[in-house]
């Protein structure tokens, strides 16, 4: 059977696996149809376009913009947006910028605890611009500090632990406004990391659909049967798209397939059609 991923990461920000190698699994995988989402940066973009041709499976230019509405961290998708937009990359830039300032920070608070490692490591490690925790992860567990990505979130990276730091986030208006601006359509990601009642959830996504959101992930490797029901009930209320992605990097989370998720994420096709015809409508 047939489904679509419209959630995957690539080396060009924070997933371990190049656009081929993504695609690759995809097909193996029964992908009619996949959208890649790298962190801050759209550079992944062609060559998963030219692979796509290739295999025959259709690719959605994406992008993930991290965000702080002062309360939580919100990740933006954007879909179908001009993905070469030079005001759009402009911006982007700035959000890499901003990890290139947090990052060293949290490398001092490493070193700090006795962890031998550099921002140098760090950065040839991730060969992208768009450096992120993820690759910190990574060279703890190849310096053997760690034994998996999520040991080093959870004893060092994640929020409230050590080597946490903040760093300067757009609002989610402004996420919404640049993707709106490069003609995509913009989308909530994996509403289960927003801590909140359902009513409190529809609150917010209100104020963000104000702000122009177009769209709910509503399938996610993460979310329970019900959380999927409760979303997708949220979305069809709010007259908001309804959208669904694994969110695969790779190594960084080994438990997390292409087009599976933990094994029963399923995102039909059908829910591609009107994402595209919003996007055409911008
Ligand atoms: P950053 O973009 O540098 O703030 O890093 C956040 C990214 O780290 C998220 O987008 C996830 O991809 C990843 N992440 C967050 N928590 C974990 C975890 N426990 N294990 C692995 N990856 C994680
Ligand atoms: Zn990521
Ligand atoms: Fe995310
Ligand atoms: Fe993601």
């Amino acid at each position: 059977m047939s489904r679509i991923d419209l959630h995957l990461h690539t080396t060009h920000s924070d997933g371990s696996l190049r656009p081929s190698e993504v695609l690759a699994l995809a097909k193996a995988a029964n992908v009619t149809a996949l959208a890649i989402t790298d962190h801050d940066i759209t550079t992944g973009i062609p060559e998963a376009l030219a692979t796509g041709a290739e295999l025959g499976i259709e690719v959605i230019p994406g992008v993930e913009i991290s965000s702080f509405d002062g309360k939580s961290e919100l990740h933006i998708l954007g879909y179908c947006l001009s993905w070469e937009d030079e005001e759009f990359n402009g911006r982007m830039a700035t959000l890499r910028a901003s990890r290139h300032r947090r990052n060293p920070l949290i490398i001092e608070r490493l070193r700090a605890a006795g962890l031998d490692v550099t921002y140098e490591e760090v950065k040839a490690l991730a060969a992208t611009e768009s450096v992120g925790r993820p690759h910190i992860a990574r060279v703890l567990m190849l310096k053997k500090y760690v034994t998996s990505a999520k040991e080093a979130f959870d004893r060092f990276l994640a929020e409230g632990k050590p080597a946490y730091v903040a760093r300067e986030l757009p609002t989610p208006a402004e996420a919404i406004r640049w993707i709106r601006e490069a003609k995509g359509v913009a989308v909530l990601a994996h509403p289960t990391w927003i801590k909140e009642t359902s009513e409190g959830l529809r609150a917010r996504v209100t104020t963000l659909k104000e702000a122009g959101l177009g769209g709910v992930e509503v399938h996610y490797s993460t979310h329970s049967k019900s959380q999927t029901a409760s979303y997708l009930e949220m979305a069809q209320r709010l007259s908001l798209l309804v959208t669904g992605g694994s969110d695969f990097h790779g190594i960084t989370k080994p438990d997390i397939e292409v087009g599976y998720g933990r094994g029963d994420l399923k995102v039909n096709p059908r829910l591609l059609e009107p994402l595209k015809e919003a996007a055409a409508s911008r």
